[in-house]
């Protein structure tokens, strides 16, 4: 645990990585590597060192001081647990369902304990999440043995009272203190908490009420589900020990990208690379969207980074009925590298018809007087990249 790898080699991203991709890296990562899902030996400690790398990268100032200074600039990284999912609705809940669910039950004085709480990491294609869908899953989990419906008792007898604990499932002893009288209260070991103890017990679970069992449960996915979404199945986890109640399963969805769209939420993004001139004269082009292509109108004059907005074209809302967000065209002006002679001489006669003057001296010389278009003026390579940092802004 107490490796001293470089927490960007850890999250395997550079070390200019942006927060996005850090989030997706730890992501990753965390699926792969969690305790729960790596049946792998050191699973557990590789989990820990990426929680502790990403906590320290994704927070600013920290990252700031690792930079600068290495592990000794972000002391006292470690030993957050894992706070990241817990912020975002993730694992944390599953480690409580996992950790506490059975354990919680135990305690309960006079009842078996419930069932473990189980997790299924469902795969979806893009189109899935999109429109919802019914999927099957199969897994084999403990369920309520059939022989003896659960209660551990061999068919034709019942669990008896546990003489022990006269049925609550619980042990009370009194001793004596400088503050006075405490009762210590055990689970009773006879029965092991329940007040009940099977005679005989059912020879297909040993009296343990259930047995590993195959099943196939439906899962009805929503439209608009995203990545790392859970969907709980009450009742559909684990059966509890001698006829406790069951525990949940928490379906994890993954979804695949789309090959085009990129999403965040509800809105998706498509960049629409156009010519310089589409931009000034105006064209029809075709963008991706979830009903298929359509096409749509880039009007004349359309500037840089222009965005066009399709509304109610992007993902459905998961909980507003009917409701869908926004698909978002950004349209980048593509500047030809390499001319053609004669589209040489066309853009030359342009430039003259346009006051500018021809070749090499342009660049250095912007036409004040070139008031109707407002992208004239600096060098076309910067502008260029200004246009990228703003796409890339939109959409990260
Ligand atoms: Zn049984
Ligand atoms: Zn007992």
């Amino acid at each position: 645990m107490a490796t001293q790898r470089d927490y960007y080699d850890i999250l395997g991203v550079p070390r200019g990585a942006s927060d996005e991709e850090l989030k997706r890296a730890f992501r990753r990562l965390a699926q792969q590597w969690h305790p729960d899902v790596s049946t792998e030996a050191g699973a557990d400690d590789r989990f820990k060192e990426i929680n502790e790398a990403y906590q320290v990268l994704s927070d600013p100032s920290r990252r700031k001081a690792y930079d600068l200074f290495g592990r000794a600039g972000v002391n006292g990284a470690g030993g957050e647990g894992f706070g990241p999912f817990a912020a975002g609705g993730g694992f944390g809940d599953l480690f409580d369902a996992f950790f506490g669910g059975a354990a919680a039950g135990a305690t309960r004085r006079g009842r078996p304990p419930s069932g473990a709480d189980l997790r299924y990491d469902l795969r979806l294609s893009f189109e899935e999440a999109m429109r919802g869908a019914d999927k099957e899953v199969t897994f084999s989990a403990l369920g309520r043995c059939a022989t003896c419906a659960g209660s551990g008792a061999e068919p034709g007898t019942t669990p008896v009272t546990c003489a022990r604990c006269n049925g609550t499932g619980e042990l009370r002893t009194v001793r004596s203190t400088m503050l006075g009288q405490m009762v210590d209260v055990t689970p009773c070991g006879r029965c092991r908490g329940v007040g009940r103890v099977v005679d005989s017990p059912c020879v297909t679970c040993h009296g343990e009420g259930r047995s590993a069992q195959d099943r196939t449960i439906r899962v009805a996915v929503p439209a608009g589900i995203d990545e790392g979404h859970q969907i709980r199945l009450s009742g559909e986890g684990e059966a509890g020990p001698r006829g406790g109640p069951p525990g949940d399963l928490y379906v994890v969805t993954h979804v695949d990208a789309h090959p085009r769209l990129r999403r965040r939420e509800t809105e998706l993004y498509f960049e629409l690379p156009i010519s310089i001139s589409q931009a000034a004269l105006g064209a029809r082009l075709m963008v991706p969207t979830l009903e298929g292509d359509e096409s749509i109108e880039v009007k004349p004059g359309t500037q840089p980074g222009t965005e066009i907005r399709l509304r109610g074209k992007g993902v459905p809302h998961i909980r507003r009925n009917g409701a869908r967000g926004d698909l978002h065209v950004l349209v980048d002006v593509r500047v030809p590298v390499r001319l053609g002679s004669r589209q040489r001489e066309l853009l030359e006669a342009y430039a003259a018809e346009s006051g500018e003057l021809g070749g090499a001296e342009a660049a250095g010389t912007p036409s004040a007087g070139n008031g109707s278009a407002p992208a004239g003026g600096g060098t076309p390579r910067r502008r260029k990249s200004g246009i990228r940092d703003r796409l890339k802004d939109a959409i990260s």
